[in-house]
């Protein structure tokens, strides 16, 4: 295992119910270092960018519409086999297939209004980071 970073974003219904402290407490307690942090409203012109690779799937329109009506926190974690480890401690897409003690099953909404996105590999990640942050901006 290594030391990796994964882009994780908090959901405009998880801002909008004021849970980033609860849901950092999550990351954190599980050994995730927050590195780089921002809260920000996503205009629909980049939540489409960002979701690109959904471009093709039913519920694209609905995501990007949600992912832009509030704002999100983007955010850089870092620890040992991270983005394994943070799909883990994020729990399934949808909130009803999610693991006991998981973020989405103790927040999310819905399969859409899910509270987290979090990368879903080493290379993804390296992309996702580099859509949001600089490498100024990363503080290990
Ligand atoms: P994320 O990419 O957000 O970390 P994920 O990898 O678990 O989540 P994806 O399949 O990549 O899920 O889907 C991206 C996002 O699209 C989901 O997090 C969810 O917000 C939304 N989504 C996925 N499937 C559906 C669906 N069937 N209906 C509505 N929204 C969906
Ligand atoms: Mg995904």
């Amino acid at each position: 295992m290594a030391i990796e970073r994964t882009l994780s974003i908090i959901k405009p219904d998880a801002t909008r119910r004021n849970l980033t402290g609860a849901i950092n407490d999550r990351f954190e307690k599980r050994g995730l270092r927050i590195v780089a942090q921002k809260r920000i409203r996503l205009s629909p012109a980049q939540a489409e960018r960002f979701y690109e690779v959904h471009a093709q799937r039913p519920f694209y329109r609905d995501l990007v519409a949600f992912m832009s009506s509030g704002p999100v926190v983007v955010q850089v974690l870092e620890g040992e086999d991270a983005v394994a480890l943070n799909r883990e401690i994020m729990g399934a897409t949808d909130p009803a297939k999610a693991e006991a003690g998981s973020i989405r099953k103790d927040f999310a909404e819905s399969i859409e209004a899910n509270s987290v996105h979090g990368s879903d590999s080493p290379e993804t990640a390296a992309q996702e980071v580099a859509f949001f942050f600089s490498a100024i901006e990363m503080c290990p």
